[in-house]
């Protein structure tokens, strides 16, 4: 199986275009070790030519010039994106699919019903949509059965429901349903290798537990170091669990839940501009170094 990480970066990117903080500050000055980073979005193949991507990023144009291996080939209109999975209705994750208008045949569109009702109402795309290339929406399974995409056969999804909040915009922001918010185990039939991607992770239940534990490769929650990094940014008080998102550090935190895990390779994916492990001369790198806990980056490729 072949992984690319499109974007690494949570919602606003890396640096964000408007923020001051220590590390969008240290980044324009070049004052900082660290790499730019667009908004979180991964693509997964079984032959290296037929790409499902997750997430559709406001950043998708600028990710896809940026990798061959999925641009068109043949004929005057063409791409290796044969499917979208969200795995929720944020406008980060969501918005680029705007920016694939342009596309010849309706877009694959898989999401559970309660994203897609997200998207028919208060954030309407794929209303939109409809008067441009529109959307073949197919439902996903929440209750622990796996789903096939055509022309990816050799990979096989298994999504579950995530305790989350849906965003702002939601019908049912007050009111949690299941597939607000997804984690996905993708499985590659031929060599029984699994990845779990989740980049929103707020609490570690059971059955996340069990997918983690299983997985050969993680690509899980990176946002927040620390519970209250928001408001030490001097940016917000709300706490990262409030906001759906396991902070790395402290009891119970990300790298506590890993250090429990022997078997897969541990990577987080979805790091907030205030996180300071996006400095790689930080004393919190170096934590995760020493814990092989490993940071991904725009373009990381990882073979499974
Ligand atoms: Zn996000
Ligand atoms: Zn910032």
């Amino acid at each position: 199986m072949k992984i690319r990480v499109l974007g690494s970066a949570a919602g606003g990117g890396f640096p964000q275009w408007n923020c001051n903080c220590h590390n969008c500050r240290r980044l324009r000055l070049g004052e900082m070790r660290a790499q730019a980073r667009t908004q979180s979005s991964i693509a997964v193949s079984s032959d290296g030519d037929h790409w499902v991507l997750f997430n559709a990023s406001p950043d998708v144009r600028t990710q896809l010039q940026a990798f061959p291996a999925i641009q068109p080939r043949q004929g005057v209109r063409d791409t290796g994106i044969e499917a979208i999975i969200l795995i929720d209705s944020q406008i980060d994750h969501a918005t680029g699919l705007l920016m694939l208008r342009e596309s010849t045949v309706p877009l694959d569109l898989y999401c559970s019903d309660a994203v897609r009702q997200d998207l028919s109402t208060g954030f309407p795309l794929l209303e939109i949509l409809k008067h441009y290339c529109g959307i073949r929406h197919h439902g996903i399974p929440l209750n622990g059965g796996g789903f096939a995409i055509p022309n990816v056969d050799d990979l096989r999804f298994y999504p579950h429901s995530l305790k989350s909040k849906a965003p702002p915009y939601s019908p049912h922001r007050h009111d949690p349903h299941d597939g607000d918010n997804i984690g996905v185990t993708i499985e590659q039939l031929s060599s029984g290798s699994k990845l779990y991607y989740a980049p929103g992770l707020g609490e570690i239940e059971s059955h996340v537990y069990a997918s983690m534990r299983e997985a050969d490769c993680l690509l899980v929650d990176g946002t927040f170091w620390r519970e209250d990094e928001m408001e030490r940014a001097g940016i917000c008080d709300k706490p990262a669990r409030a906001m759906g998102h396991l902070p790395q550090s402290g009891a119970g935190g990300m790298i506590e839940v890993l250090n429990t895990l022997d078997r897969p390779r541990k990577i987080l994916i979805h790091i907030n501009n205030t996180n300071p492990i996006l400095d790689e001369n930080s004393d919190e790198r170096a934590i995760l170094d020493s814990a092989h806990i490993e940071v991904s980056h725009d373009g990381m490729e990882i073979c499974l």
